[in-house]
């Protein structure tokens, strides 16, 4: 999207920014202590980013068969400990997202009821859901990832042999599942997490995301994840090497993790510390120069945004349209070195030394013209071409011979 092939071009992130970075953490093993370490350490290096949450307590089973009992995967937002202190990190400007409502199978009244919670407790219903393993009330999960009848059946038969879980029987978009929530869901949710890499760009593996499958109407917009689900597969994916590739190519990760899986440390006198190799990566994302941290569906926001914004050559002049029914702020453009533009009063705007105008904020349905010359008077100033020319000529000498 962002490339230096010598042409201008609209940079998805604002303000000059250059690439950039999340992680969304599931809360799968999730104990506070070690929940108020790692995002305190977050939170002061200035990474902003996603934490997705189970509200309720299990009371079934995970998966099949689907049995009613007592099950503990993790802190929930029943803790009161837990609920003020991920409502802290809200306030502090990190997103908190859905892992679906709890650890195990919802049936609809659950879900129904979780949604509630969460709201009362935010103040909103969650913007974002990530579907937890083989909760039975996932929704187009297991074969159903999968659009062709054919696909579908090999995953469940033949797949299901080795990996039970993918024979199970998810219903979460089935009106006739008693786990049906789908409606809910498209009504309350606008992000849902899918496909994965193991590429730290995970804009570059999905460059539509986010986006709207037709096929699958109950899902506002489907989004993409760079797996780094355990502390080894998350230092791997940060390497200095793929850092450098992410900045390189101004990229955006949306890494997937559980901060529970071996981030944290407890030490002799039960004190709980970051794992200094994840602590030294972090702090090299979060120095380096115009990243953008910001939590997955601030992240997502924008990219639909842009997707609305075109940029048109006309050959003498730039436009920048904003078709969004609201403003595009910080607007930024990538522009070949040495290029110069004028803006409507012939004043020259400047292309930085990262290669890159700011333009600024584009408001609703607004749009910019920029000019490439200081003396265009319009952007269609077209002088006649060659048979107009001769036509002007003939008529004007007709006139000439034919006066008086
Ligand atoms: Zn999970």
């Amino acid at each position: 999207m962002f490339s230096n092939d010598g042409g201008f071009k609209i940079s998805p992130y604002p303000d000059g920014k250059h690439f950039a970075f999340t992680v969304t953490d599931d809360p799968d093993h999730s104990k506070i202590q070690k929940v108020k370490t790692m995002y305190g350490f977050l939170d002061e290096i200035g990474l902003k980013t996603t934490v997705a949450v189970w509200v309720k307590e299990c009371s079934r089973a995970n998966g099949e068969p689907d049995t009613e009992g007592r099950f503990d995967y993790g802190a929930t937002l029943q803790n009161e400990e837990y609920r003020n202190y991920i409502l802290s990190l809200r306030n502090k400007g990190f997103e908190i997202a859905l892992h679906t409502v709890s650890g195990c199978n919802d049936l609809r009244k659950g879900t129904i009821d979780g949604y509630e919670q969460f709201r009362s407790i935010f103040g909103e219903y969650p913007k974002m859901n990530i579907m937890h393993s083989m909760n039975l009330d996932n929704v187009y999960w297991g074969a159903k990832v999968f659009k062709s009848k054919a696909a579908q059946w090999f995953f469940k038969n033949v797949v299901g042999m080795v990996y039970p879980k993918a024979s199970f029987s998810f219903g979460g978009e089935d009106p006739q599942s008693r786990y049906y929530w789908a409606d809910i869901l498209k009504e309350k949710t606008k992000y849902v997490r899918l496909w994965g890499t193991s590429d730290i760009n995970t804009l570059k593996f999905n460059p539509s995301m986010p986006y709207h499958d037709p096929d699958r109407p109950e899902i506002n917009y489907w989004f993409s994840f760079s797996d780094g689900h355990n502390m080894e597969a998350f230092l791997q994916l940060i390497s200095d090497k793929n850092i450098e590739k992410l900045v390189r190519e101004r990229g955006a990760s949306i890494v997937y993790t559980h901060f529970a899986a071996g981030f944290i440390k407890r030490a002799g006198d039960n004190s709980y510390a970051v794992d200094e190799q994840v602590k030294k990566q972090l702090i090299k994302i979060a120095q380096q120069k115009d990243g953008w941290f910001v939590p997955a569906s601030t992240l997502l926001d924008r990219l639909q945004a842009i997707k609305n914004v075109s940029l048109i050559d006309k050959g003498r002049a730039l436009i920048v349209v904003n078709s969004n029914p609201f403003p595009v702020e910080g607007m930024t453009l990538a522009a070949p070195q040495g290029a110069v533009l004028y803006d409507n009063e012939h004043k020259k705007i400047t292309v930085n030394d990262e290669g890159e105008i700011l333009i600024g904020t584009l408001k609703a349905n607004e749009s910019s013209t920029l000019y490439k010359s200081a003396d265009s008077y319009s952007i269609n100033n077209i002088s006649p071409g060659y048979l107009e020319q001769w036509k002007l000529l003939i008529s004007r000498a007709l006139v000439w011979f034919y006066a008086n």
